[in-house]
């Protein structure tokens, strides 16, 4: 990039590779999307093993792109990570579930909880107390009907914050679930002072049960761990039947995947509520 011209800079299109194109264009159609309204969170039912009733879902975000269709995470949270604009993204994906939890509570649908996911440098960067307590406030939601996931990388990066912060959370109200487990860079000298209502077993353990021992093995030592301090244990990504008589053989609290229900749009997911996993 060369300095120059009344807006700052003017860059030169053979001193920029491809990818810095295409990263540059992407950033500015997140931005676009953001403005215009194009982004959407789809809820997927979690399931409770002890009565096979949906007790809640996970919103997952999603870009409506006018020429793409429907755009995946996997897509653009990177960028939007990288970038610094996932956090007001997130502030949208805050604001939107609370939205949500408000008109089904309206609609007498007052039972379910949402989680949001954070992503790290949201957790670092922005004030989450207040962010969550001005949405919570803003629709007129308890507490107890919102829940976060934040993984373990986001927690890592300055451990003794992430405690305080996840500490201040909950003595709000708002619960909390460690995504991901077993993938990350993890202490479980940290991951002991953790302040967490849940752990979510990882779909890539899930996905091996049962014929990879080892996976299985891992799943196992995730339910014993999380039980032995007191947290609840959410399997993700289940998909077989087989998965999910391992995962209630052993205790598992309760799981989301595929073989109940994708995510799906907001004006489907309370007909969820009304269906149970068979025993
Ligand atoms: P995640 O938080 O681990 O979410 C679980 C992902 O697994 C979701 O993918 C979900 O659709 C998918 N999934 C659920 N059940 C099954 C199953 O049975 N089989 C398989 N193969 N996949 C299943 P999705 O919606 O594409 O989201 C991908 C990731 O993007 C999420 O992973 C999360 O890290 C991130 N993400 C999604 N929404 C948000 C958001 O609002 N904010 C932030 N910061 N990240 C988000
Ligand atoms: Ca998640
Ligand atoms: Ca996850
Ligand atoms: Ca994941």
């Amino acid at each position: 990039a060369k300095q120059g011209g009344r807006n700052g800079f003017r860059f030169y299109a053979p001193e920029m590779n491809a990818r810095a194109m295409e990263r540059l264009a992407l950033e500015g159609s997140l931005r676009g999307a953001l403005e215009r309204g194009e982004f959407e969170l789809h809820y997927q039912p979690k399931v409770s093993l002890a009565d096979g009733m949906v007790f809640g879902a996970e919103a997952l975000l999603r870009w409506r792109d006018p020429q793409a269709g429907l755009v995946s995470p996997a897509n653009f949270i990177p960028l939007a990570e990288e970038t610094g604009l996932i956090v007001p993204i997130g502030e949208w994906v805050i604001d939107s579930a609370c939205r949500q939890l408000a008109a089904w509570r309206a609609a007498d649908l007052s039972g379910v909880s949402v989680a949001v996911n954070v992503s790290p440098r949201q957790f670092q960067q922005s004030d989450l107390l207040a962010l969550l307590q001005n949405a919570l406030r803003r629709w007129n939601v308890p507490a107890h009907q919102l829940h976060v996931e934040v993984t373990e990388s986001a927690m890592m990066e300055d451990p003794e914050r992430a405690i305080a912060v996840l500490a201040s959370l909950r003595d709000a109200g708002i619960q909390i679930a460690l995504d991901d487990f077993g993938t990350g860079y993890s202490s479980l000298n940290y991951f002991k002072r953790f302040p967490l209502d849940c752990i979510k077993i990882d779909q890539s353990f899930v996905a091996g049960i049962p014929t990879s021992r080892e996976d299985a093995e891992i799943a196992l030592m995730i339910i014993s761990l999380a039980h032995s301090l007191g947290r609840q244990v959410v399997a993700e990504g289940v998909e077989t039947e087989e998965q999910l008589s391992f995962l209630r053989q052993h205790g598992c609290d309760a799981i989301q995947g595929y073989l109940f229900s994708r995510p799906v749009m907001a004006a489907d997911f309370p007909e969820y509520l009304a269906r149970r996993l068979k025993p």
